[in-house]
């Protein structure tokens, strides 16, 4: 009998449901398969250092899946549709018995994933799919009127019910195969697809650091997490997002090292404020299912269709480079721009910025991330951009608009990080950074830093008016 474990962001030995399945069967030959599909990446706007993150973990995992006796085959192809025939045809020539994956829920890859159920069920492969890069499978926590949640709050709190009353298994690794490992790895050549590096010291390359760097923050930071965790000067998060979002790490590896460290973090305390991170990880999974419109570039209120958005390229242009004026958005921007990462705070600024004071639409700032960003991952990003918008579910009120100087002062009030990012403004005093202009104007100085590109007061006004419109538009 011959196992095959089809891997795509799952990109781990331990803990990993499919691999687990395929080897639950002593004698089986149990051989792994990893798809590049260049093309659909782009589509998808995959960022570089994404790709460079990825390719990086796959040579890592093809080590030691080999050390398991596994062979790790490796193709590239140009989209998910080519994916499909690809698999059909290798397990034709592997003459594989049983094809083992952890699902994806974003709306194209559950296509591909019906349409590769269809067909090699018609070839008489047995087909086996797994909800694994969530702590419970989507359509599992439901209301008391049987309807997806819709709002956080009531939602967490299911699911820590839910995860009191029994927790998911973390899986180990599957034990070696065969009696003497796999001497000689198959080639693994790089996919065509642009690749940029990446500070390994800021993102944990291959299970093995993830799992590292998960436990030492479980131990001390998680108990900081609240108090410094909005703070972009601080180290207070964790900085495994990538890990999750590539499966280089599962959320139940994450949830087990939180209790084995914290053992009351699923009741209360400081651990739990993370634990609540991973719970608003899992919500935004469950509503791609729920609501597969959010795949599609389609605001979750019907009602924000009508927002006037604004055509501003310029302006967009200045955003995207850390451009506008406003110290904080830039800084956030270069952060994200030179590192692949932004913290979360900044997320939150950075976007509300582009939407209530540019009023740019919001698809844009989704794509651009998605671009930029190492941890891109759409569910996670789709729901923060539509937070931000107010156009989501359980979004911020469309009427509450972040003010950007304010959020630098109340969030780097010495200008710690501003001043990490934004050169230009060593010579400003920490008092006055949020507000370069007014310093250098009184001290008759130049800056080499742009004036605002727009005023947050007459803006603020503006984007009111263009969510009432389209609130009396509907
Ligand atoms: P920690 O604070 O240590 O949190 C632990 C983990 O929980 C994270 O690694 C992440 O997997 C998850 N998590 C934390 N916050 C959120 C959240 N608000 N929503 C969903 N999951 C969360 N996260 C991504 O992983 N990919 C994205 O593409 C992404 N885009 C975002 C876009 C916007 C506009 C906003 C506001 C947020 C976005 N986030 C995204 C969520 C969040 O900003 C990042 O997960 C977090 O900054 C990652 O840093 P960390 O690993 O140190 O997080």
């Amino acid at each position: 009998t011959t196992h095959l474990v089809w891997l795509r962001n799952d990109l781990r030995i331990n803990d990993n449901s499919a691999l687990w399945a395929a080897c639950r069967a002593r004698h089986a030959r149990v051989i792994a398969l990893f798809i590049a599909t260049p093309q659909q990446w782009h589509q998808h706007n995959m960022a570089p250092r994404q790709a460079e993150y990825i390719w990086r973990s796959l040579q890592q995992l093809q080590q030691s899946l080999t050390e398991k006796g596994i062979a790790l085959h490796y193709h590239q192809c140009d989209d998910f549709t080519a994916s499909v025939s690809y698999l059909q045809d290798f397990c034709h020539e592997q003459q594989v018995d049983a094809l083992f994956y952890n699902y994806q829920y974003e709306f194209n890859e559950r296509e591909r994933d019906a349409a590769v159920e269809r067909r090699l069920t018609e070839q008489g492969v047995t087909v086996q799919g797994f909800d694994d890069s969530v702590l419970l499978p989507p359509g599992s926590v439901r209301t008391g009127n049987n309807e997806a949640y819709k709002v956080f709050t009531p939602f967490s709190k299911a699911y820590r019910k839910r995860l009191r009353a029994g927790l998911p298994e973390c899986l180990s690794a599957p034990q070696a195969r065969a009696e003497t490992p796999l001497t000689t790895l198959l080639p693994l050549s790089p996919f065509d697809y642009p690749r940029e590096s990446f500070d390994e010291q800021l993102f944990p390359v291959g299970e093995a650091a993830a799992l590292q760097r998960l436990r030492a923050f479980c131990r001390q930071p998680v108990l900081d997490y609240p108090a410094q965790r909005d703070y972009p000067a601080l180290e207070g998060t964790s900085r495994l997002s990538v890990c999750l979002a590539t499966g280089t790490l599962s959320p139940r590896q994450c949830l087990h090292r939180l209790l084995r460290e914290q053992p009351q973090a699923l009741e209360e305390g400081q651990a739990s404020v993370w634990l609540n991170e991973l719970i608003w990880r899992d919500f935004y999974r469950h509503l791609l299912v729920a609501f597969p419109k959010l795949c599609k570039n389609q605001p979750f209120a019907a009602w924000t269709k009508k927002l006037a958005w604004q055509q501003r390229p310029e302006q967009f242009d200045a955003w995207c480079q850390g451009k506008t004026g406003y110290p904080i958005v830039d800084a956030a921007m270069r952060q994200l721009n030179a590192t692949g990462w932004m913290h979360n705070r900044l997320r939150m600024i950075a976007a509300s910025f582009l939407i209530k004071d540019l009023q740019i639409d919001w698809r844009l700032g989704e794509r651009y991330f998605m671009s930029v960003l190492i941890d891109g991952d759409l569910a996670a990003n789709n729901g923060g951009w539509q937070w931000s918008a107010s156009t989501g579910t359980d979004a911020v009120p469309w009427f509450r608009i972040f003010n950007p100087t304010t959020q630098g002062e109340r969030f780097d009030a010495q200008g710690e990080f501003i001043r990490r990012w934004l050169p230009e403004l060593a010579a400003v005093p920490d008092k006055v950074i949020h507000h370069p202009h007014d310093w250098a104007k009184k001290n008759h100085q130049r800056l080499d830093y742009p004036l605002p590109i727009v005023e947050h007061k007459a803006a603020r006004e503006q984007t009111l008016a263009i969510f009432e419109a389209a609130r009396q538009a509907s």
